[in-house]
């Protein structure tokens, strides 16, 4: 079989690795527009539930990856200048970006992989200057502004549309020792600063405010450099006199890009290209990552004796069936997760410091009043004394009714 993939992020690479491993005989190639030490942002964080998923498919990658990983069990939630530290369960792990497709890289290569650097496609017929048109299978795991997925917008039923909020994804010299959410009302606006340690010389920092905090302080008419500063003196205790560093940080607002088929002929969208998932669940890369694995099991899945060998295609009808709803729960979890941010103002404003982190921490519906109380028994305990308890589904409801006002 022979694969071609465009994009070298991390769910490309990650492909790759897995596909050239399980079949060396593969020709397998993956075009990356950027240059092996170019990436965009800066640490991510990488959930410990998908962590052992990895650990599963590749060991090797894994263990890898948690060399250069930074583990934190301690979160602080602040609100109304109320700092809280919730104790997680698991420690959350974070990398650098850049450490994480350094890793690929080097796997892919050892493996086999032909991995080109520094070329950009505009459109999948241009594979074909690459060698690459007699493709069994062309993976389109090219991030949020997919070529792949643009060539067949109406075949792969794409959606688009955006959310209101503004963002831009910072780092800062600033060794925080605890990720932390901090939200802030600053002039009349409504901020909030996702940051966490991803090394032992570096932190992410995800500037944010919304929509109406961004037209009533003008926001839209300045430059990016003023922006920047904005965050820096309302995040100014924080960041301790550090400033924030720009790596093609741009201000933007989330886009939400969804689409009804997987696979388009031998067409195949993975990771963001497929589906964003938006960065409050801190998952968009595992979730890509996970794509991987799921389309390496199907086009790498054993005949059983006696059977005919599956075409490419019907490997990849069997992909979407296996894949789609286990990232439907996911991706569920973003949407809700997303449009409570909308409104984090709002919630800012209602709420208790308790109540708030309540809401916070139930608002995607996946943390049920009795995981709650099994995992977290103290903040529980202290949810109960506030008689916030048995409240998860009533503020999960009206969210839907606010975002459609
Ligand atoms: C502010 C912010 C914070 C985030 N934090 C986290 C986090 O903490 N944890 C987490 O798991 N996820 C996080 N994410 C999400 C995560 O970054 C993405 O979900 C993830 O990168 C998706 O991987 P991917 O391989 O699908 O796409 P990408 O990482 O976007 O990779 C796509 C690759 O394709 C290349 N490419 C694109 N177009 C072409 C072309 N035409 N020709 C050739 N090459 C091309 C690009 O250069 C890129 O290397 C965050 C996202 C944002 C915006």
């Amino acid at each position: 079989m022979k694969v071609a993939i465009v994009g070298g992020g991390p769910s490309g690479l990650y492909l790759a690795i897995l596909l050239k491993r399980r079949q060396p005989d593969w020709s397998v190639s993956v075009i990356e527009q950027n240059s092996a030490d170019s990436t965009f942002g800066f640490g991510v964080v990488l959930a410990d539930s998908g962590l052992n998923r990895l650990q599963a498919a590749d060991p090797q990658v894994f263990e890898h990856l948690i060399e250069k990983m930074n583990f934190n069990g301690v979160q602080t939630i602040e609100v109304q200048h109320h700092p809280i530290d919730i104790q997680h369960p698991a420690k959350g792990g974070a990398i650098a970006r850049i450490d994480l497709l350094h890793v690929l890289q080097r796997t892919a290569q050892e493996a086999g992989v032909e991995v080109r650097f520094g070329v950009r496609i505009e459109h999948p017929d241009e594979l074909t200057e690459h060698g690459l048109a007699d493709a069994d299978v062309v993976v389109g795991a090219d991030g949020v502004n997919s070529v792949v997925r643009a060539a067949f917008e109406n075949e792969f039923g794409t959606t688009k549309s955006f959310l209101t909020n503004h963002f831009a994804w910072y780092g800062t010299a600033r060794v925080f020792t605890k990720s932390a959410l901090v939200f802030r009302e600053w002039r009349g606006g409504s901020f909030v600063a996702h940051y966490y340690p991803y090394s032992s010389s570096a932190s992410t920092f995800v500037a944010e405010c919304d929509d109406a905090t961004w037209r009533t302080l003008g926001m839209q008419a300045m430059s990016n450099e003023q922006r920047q500063e904005v965050f820096e003196q309302v995040f100014a205790s924080e960041l301790d006199g550090q400033p924030l560093i720009s790596n093609h940080s741009n201000w933007r607002q989330f886009p939400v890009t969804q689409n009804t088929h997987w696979s388009v002929g031998k067409h195949v969208l993975i990771g963001d290209a497929h589906t964003t998932a938006h960065f409050s669940i801190g998952s968009g890369t595992r979730i890509a990552m996970e794509d991987a694995i799921a389309l390496a099991d199907a086009l790498t899945a054993p005949v059983a004796a006696g059977e005919p060998d599956q075409s490419a295609l019907a490997r990849l009808a069997h992909f979407a069936q296996t894949r789609g709803p286990a990232k439907d729960k996911l991706l569920n979890a973003s949407r809700k997760s997303y449009l409570w941010y909308e409104h984090f103002g709002e919630w800012m404003r209602r709420y208790t410091p308790y109540g708030f982190i309540h809401a916070f921490m139930t608002r995607t519906g996946r943390l049920s009043e009795e995981r709650l109380q099994q995992q977290y028994p103290e903040l529980f305990a202290q949810f109960q004394r506030e008689g916030l308890t048995h409240r998860a589904l009533t503020d999960a409801e009206p969210l839907e009714a606010v975002h459609a006002r």
